[in-house]
């Protein structure tokens, strides 16, 4: 098989993570999770007392910025300015801020470059909201994985148990809040790209998910 491009999109919770690392595992291929790119902006943003629409403190922080993936032991460690933030990333502020500043034009051009730049030695699955859309539109092959509302909120829940004391109420607003905010924002918005497979993962497992998607790359 030559080396692709594979991007996954859909909303939190539809399971994106998981099946990303898995099919790029069977692959021997990359992965690349774009949503911690965002999440390492928003903890550096945080951490600066940047308000969420300092758009010229967001393009000063961005530019200094050095966010950087490299292989732990046991998984992928996100690196910002040598410093590894992996575990600060998934709180739940710090998830609701990426969502905000996402939206920003100054926060995602910056994004843009460095991803671009991951995608030259091929091989790679790219996961996030605008994938398949924006980044890689000549992506060898788009997924965009979904799953209702409720299955997503519960997915979350259970993920998150034993990092948050969230309730599953919290988690689902949140939920509900994130989806508003990617959906609705006006630059490379969460939408299926025209030319994606798309896949509801409601009632599947996830090796149903990896089977389907494998069917999908001829294997
Ligand atoms: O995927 P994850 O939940 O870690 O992403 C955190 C936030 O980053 C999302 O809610 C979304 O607002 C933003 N994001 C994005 N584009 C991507 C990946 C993530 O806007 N490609």
């Amino acid at each position: 098989m030559k080396p692709l491009i594979i991007t996954i999109d859909g909303p939190a919770g539809a399971g994106k993570t998981t099946v990303s690392r898995i099919l790029a595992d069977r692959l021997g291929y990359r992965y690349v999770d774009t949503g911690a790119l965002y999440r390492g902006v928003a903890f550096e943003a945080q951490s600066a007392g940047l308000s969420q629409n300092d758009d010229i403190g967001l393009e000063k922080l961005c530019s200094g910025l050095n966010l950087k993936f490299v292989q732990g032991e046991k998984s992928q460690r996100l690196l910002s300015n040598y410093s590894d933030i992996t575990d600060k990333i998934r709180t739940p502020e710090i998830t609701m801020l990426a969502s905000t500043i996402s939206a920003r034009p100054v926060v995602r051009k910056y994004l843009l470059d460095i991803q671009r730049d991951m995608a030259r030695e091929k091989k790679l699955v790219f996961e996030g909201r605008d994938m398949g859309t924006v980044v890689f539109p000549d992506a060898d092959v788009k997924f965009f994985l979904d799953a209702s509302h409720k299955t997503r909120a519960l997915r979350r829940y259970k993920e998150l148990t034993s990092k948050t004391s969230q309730t599953l109420e919290e988690v689902d607003m949140d939920i509900k809040r994130r989806d508003e905010n990617d959906s609705t924002r006006s630059l490379a918005p969460l939408k299926p790209a025209d030319n994606a497979i798309i896949i509801d993962s409601t009632n599947l497992f996830t090796e149903d998910v990896i089977k389907l998607m494998l069917s999908y790359l001829g294997i």
